[in-house]
């Protein structure tokens, strides 16, 4: 199966440097990690509910769907970093 597949929200450049952390405070099951220069999703434990995305305040969190082209690599480095 294609890891991209299982990815339901990602953590794009916007959090680079910032690292607010107002996501992993309002996600029901604490499956954001700090990744070292952002905070990454953990894809298998994601229950895709979205309300990491309001609450993050650079609009860096995106629906698998939603994440602009621009950003498209940075649902392959949420994936890579728990594989
Ligand atoms: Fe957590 Fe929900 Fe965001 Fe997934 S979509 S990271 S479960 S708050």
């Amino acid at each position: 199966m294609c890891i991209l597949s299982l990815m339901p929200h990602v953590i794009v450049s916007p959090c680079i440097g910032v690292k607010d952390q107002a996501c992993t405070e309002v996600c029901p099951v604490e499956c954001i990690y700090d990744g070292g220069d952002q905070f990454l999703i953990h894809p298998d434990e994601c229950i895709d509910c979205g309300a990491c995305v309001p609450a993050c305040p650079v609009e860096a969190i995106y629906s698998l769907d939603e994440t602009p082209e621009k950003w498209a690599a940075f649902i392959t480095k949420n994936a890579r970093f728990y594989r």
